[in-house]
């Protein structure tokens, strides 16, 4: 089968074990690999135009399927003319699949990545909670608007259709994503519905695309579910890996769902060892920069997350020693940048004591600062990774940054 039109993925760098750079082509443009993809969740980064969005280096942004279905309603994007003319985004665009909006309504599991799946009790919390807004059933998820209470149903049909209409440049196959609180046996279960809607999701997909022939080529990601079993993670990449249904097979590969962050780079490696080496692989949800780091390093050529723009909101910005929260008083009359060694426009123009005046006094212009800062921080480090790998000095780069980077937030004392 030959690359589709209007997709490519070529790998230029490899590097010992599984970490590589190259080059993802779309209908919108390019991307250069391994990059991070900021979160437009309802077809915007919040706080910032899509302009300082290039300007501070990213290639390409993820909205949310979910949201958009709600609203403004995927049929309104369509007419708009797709996703990246709706939003004044011309560049690459991906949506997530809205299986994870739809199945975290209620179940609290907002905290996907876990320090430590050991501390959790081996029972099937979601079955006996009555109280969720979203029932999971062999065909779909039903589930309760969170914006008025209406009742929905995705199943991987709708999925692709509402993805169509949405129109992004890279979509991802409805997937039963699962926490680490379920037990294996639900793990079993969730796995063999994931790879079921797979096939359901390739064969929608392809339905979808000969029946918008004008629309541009969007590729369609398969989404590797399995918690932390060995067993079912390899399961599961090597099925959707030879999936092929209505003469097509995936694009690429979503690493998703209940990652122990003890053992992310692990539970990519044996995903990534399944899987074909030639298509790219994006880990879902996941941008703290140490686990960018163990993903890079494992073969992950896309990340998107919602981090970097959500802990600015609530004045928490990146640094080289670690993340600090700018409003606390010590900052109060640091006339410094907020990192002096990053080159965004936040640095150049403002101060951490400036910032912490915006803060206290709930000025919007806060959150626009610290996102812009926070998103070129993130967007940068992986582009260093990139760097790195090309011309070998990854690991070094790795053992530098994590020598002086503090994975808990820095005491403001
Ligand atoms: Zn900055």
């Amino acid at each position: 089968m030959g690359a589709p039109e209007g997709f490519t993925f070529k790998i230029s760098h490899t590097e010992k074990g599984l970490a590589r750079a190259g080059t993802i082509s779309t209908p919108h443009g390019k991307m250069e690999t391994p990059c991070f993809v900021p979160v437009a969740t309802k077809a915007t980064v919040k706080s910032v135009l899509p302009e300082t969005m290039k300007e501070l280096g990213s290639q390409a942004l993820l909205a949310n399927a979910y949201h958009l279905y709600l609203q403004p309603g995927p049929d309104v994007i369509d007419e708009a003319g797709g996703l990246s003319k709706f939003m004044n985004w011309p560049g690459p665009t991906f949506t997530d699949s809205g299986g994870f909006q739809v199945l975290s309504l209620g179940m609290g599991f907002k905290k996907v990545l876990a320090m430590d799946a050991s501390t959790f009790r081996a029972d099937d919390v979601i079955a006996l909670n009555k109280d969720r807004l979203a029932h999971v059933d062999d065909d779909g998820v039903t589930f309760k608007s969170h914006l008025d209470g209406a009742m929905h149903r995705f199943t991987p049909e709708i999925s692709m259709q509402v993805q169509h209409q949405i129109g992004a440049d890279i979509i991802f196959a409805f997937d039963e994503c699962t926490t680490l609180h379920n037990t294996r046996r639900y793990q079993e279960g969730a796995v063999d519905r994931t790879t079921a809607w797979a096939i359901r999701c390739l064969d929608e997909h392809q339905r979808q695309s000969q029946s918008r022939k004008d629309s541009p080529y969007q590729a369609l990601f398969g989404v590797i579910q399995g918690a932390q079993y060995e067993d079912l993670r390899r399961r599961a990449a090597k099925n959707l890996g030879e999936m092929v249904s209505s003469g097509i097979s995936f694009d690429g590969f979503g690493i998703g769902g209940a990652l122990d962050k003890g053992q992310l780079g692990t539970i990519i490696s044996w995903v990534n060892q399944e899987l074909p080496e030639d298509k790219p692989k994006h880990l879902l949800g996941i941008g703290a920069p140490e686990d960018l780091f163990v993903g890079v390093a494992n073969g992950i050529d896309t990340f998107d997350c919602v981090l970097a723009s959500r802990i600015a909101r609530t004045s928490a910005v990146y640094t080289m020693e670690g993340r600090f929260n700018v409003s606390n008083a010590p900052y109060r009359r640091q006339f410094v940048p907020i990192d002096d060694e990053c080159d965004c426009y936040t640095c150049l123009h403002y101060t951490r004591g400036y910032l912490n005046h915006l803060f206290r006094g709930k000025e919007i212009l806060a959150a626009t600062l610290a996102t812009i800062h926070n998103e070129r921080f993130i967007v940068r480090l992986v582009d260093q990774m990139r760097d790195a790998l090309k011309d070998g000095s990854f690991l070094d780069l790795r053992s530098d940054f994590l020598a002086r980077y503090s994975v808990r937030p820095v005491s403001s004392d």
